[in-house]
């Protein structure tokens, strides 16, 4: 089995401890298997991209004792290989635009599902007539790009998880703003960088099925993925900046040095006993994936334990 891993952040904040945890496993999964380890840099959403966070968190992934292979790539430099997928996409016919509005959009979706449905949109603009959509392209209407999914049912296997089905929406390939869209750059990124296995938060576990999908119609072998348990705060919710001291920086300005980080983000996996302050490298040998936590690590105050 192709094991070929990465680490895929989005520079808009600091990494914090339940990204630095994710890199670490994934690093785990590809190294303790031989397999090269790759960064890329998940940089198209020009709005909300900080270009220091590009080298903070390149320094923090080295700070607590990762390597990777070559230079980290970066998808804002990629965007040819983007386009020419979409192209394949659309000579099979399976690109439309979409003019609906966010607001439209969850309004269709709660009279279908219930206010709870997850935004899935409900195929408003695929019903809409070709030459319609032509005029209203034509005249300069904003519009997104969506895949034409027909209701898809795809089932995707994930190492910890099993497997997982769903019916794959509509989803946007090229955005409003005309950025690419995250679904369609990550698979053409993870295939043509020749990743094997994907491991990554399990928030995005349920965005899987739609990546199958489209790896399927692009002509792409699916890789396989493994999707890790989040880091949460004290009060249950996902880990974030309010929760207090998160990030390495935030810890080492308490007096934490990166090693103890890296220890400590290896006491909550079950892979080092309190005491010690092994390297990645030394907890290769005692990483069995078979073994790891399957709930999410519940950060507890008061933070870092000595
Ligand atoms: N860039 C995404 C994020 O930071 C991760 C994408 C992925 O691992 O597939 O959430």
């Amino acid at each position: 089995m192709n094991a070929d891993g990465r680490f895929a952040p989005s520079p808009t904040g600091e990494l914090h401890l339940g990204n630095l945890r994710t890199a670490l496993l994934a690093w785990l999964f590809a190294r303790s298997q031989g397999a090269r380890f790759l960064v890329r840099i998940e940089d198209l959403d020009s709005g909300r991209v900080r270009e220091r966070y590009v080298a903070e968190q390149l320094d923090d992934l080295r700070a607590i004792g990762l390597d990777w292979d070559g230079e980290p790539v970066r998808q804002s430099e990629r965007k040819r290989l983007y386009a020419e997928a979409l192209e394949r996409l659309q000579r099979e016919g399976l690109v439309y635009p979409c003019f609906c509005s966010r607001r439209e959009i969850r309004e269709a979706a709660s009279a279908q599902h219930g206010e709870d449905a997850e935004l899935v949109y409900p195929g408003t603009c695929a019903r809409l007539a070709p030459a319609e959509a032509r005029r209203r392209t034509a005249a300069g209407e904003p519009h997104a790009l969506r895949l034409r999914a027909e209701g898809a049912v795809v089932t995707a296997v994930d190492r910890l998880h099993g497997e997982v089905t769903r019916a794959v929406d509509d989803i946007v390939l090229v955005r409003r703003d005309g950025a690419f869209a995250y679904n369609l750059a990550v698979v053409v990124d993870d295939a043509e960088q020749g990743i094997g296995e994907i491991v990554r938060g399990d928030d995005l576990l349920s965005s899987t099925p739609r990546q199958a999908l489209l790896c399927d119609l692009l002509g792409y072998p699916r890789p396989s993925w493994a999707h890790v348990p989040l880091v949460l705060g004290p009060d249950g919710q996902r880990l974030a900046k309010r929760h207090g001291a998160v990030t390495l920086r935030d810890l080492t300005a308490l007096g934490m040095s990166p090693r103890q980080v890296t220890a400590w983000l290896a006491r909550s996996l079950g892979l080092a006993e309190p005491g010690e302050e092994p390297s990645p490298r030394e907890l290769l040998a005692r990483f069995d994936p078979a073994r790891l936590p399957r709930e999410p690590w519940v950060l507890e105050p008061p933070e870092p334990p000595a």
